[in-house]
């Protein structure tokens, strides 16, 4: 995969611009602001999934690195990040399998790339692993934080399906968990395809505002 071959050549870090492998130096990922389990965590426990863990705020430095990784095709990025999904996951992941929220095949043909899919093996080969493409979207839906909270609940209801007969544990990678809609759709598609346990594993959390917000940028 080019994008594996891409994290061989040092980059800027995108933080002190130190070359470095990866184009993220410990240090400046050390500063990201982390989610603490006290940052309105509980709200989504009693989703489809049994569990859902963010890694840091979706801003600053964070939003600009999963924008550059997004938008700008800057796929050294995921291995740094993708470590950092890693640090979520439980100790023990004999019997559990990885996988990730996929874009639509639309999104894919156009950008060339699945960002999830990216932060999904970073995080995997941490712990030696691969991701199994297990999910397909099945309708497009818009980006999430440019909804409305009205739209975001349920834009997304059955737009994921389970491609294969589910494991019996399962972690699904996304970049940004913002409502958790999307997450929970996953979920739903992968307990209808037999998992009996999701955890949702994200790089980010986005705290929207209350109220309308059309009009902010798409993540
Ligand atoms: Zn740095």
């Amino acid at each position: 995969m080019r994008a594996i071959a891409d994290f061989a050549y040092p980059h800027q870090c995108l933080g002190c611009r130190l070359l470095v492998a990866g184009g993220l130096c410990g240090s400046c990922i050390r500063d990201f602001p982390e989610v603490g389990p006290g940052a309105g965590f509980g709200a989504e426990a009693s989703g489809p999934y049994d569990c859902a863990r963010q890694r840091f705020r979706f801003e600053g430095l964070v939003r600009e690195a999963v924008h550059r990784l997004k938008y700008r095709g800057e796929w050294a990025l995921a291995e740094a990040l993708g470590a950092e999904i890693a640090q979520l996951f439980p100790p023990d992941l004999q019997q559990v399998a990885i996988t990730f929220v996929p874009m639509t095949e639309k999104k894919l043909r156009d950008r060339g790339f699945d960002p999830a899919h990216l932060l999904a093996e970073a995080a995997s080969a941490v712990v030696g692993m691969s991701p199994i493409l297990l999910l397909a979207r099945t309708i497009e839906t818009p980006p999430q934080v440019s909804l409305d909270p009205a739209e975001r609940r349920v834009s997304p209801q059955g737009s994921m399906r389970c491609r294969l007969p589910a494991p019996e544990s399962v972690i699904v990678i996304d970049d940004v968990f913002t409502t958790g809609a999307t997450c929970m759709e996953a979920a739903r598609a992968l307990k209808a395809g037999g998992a009996r346990w999701v955890m949702v594993a994200a790089l980010a959390r986005s705290f929207p505002l209350p109220g309308p917000s059309r009009g902010r940028p798409a993540i």
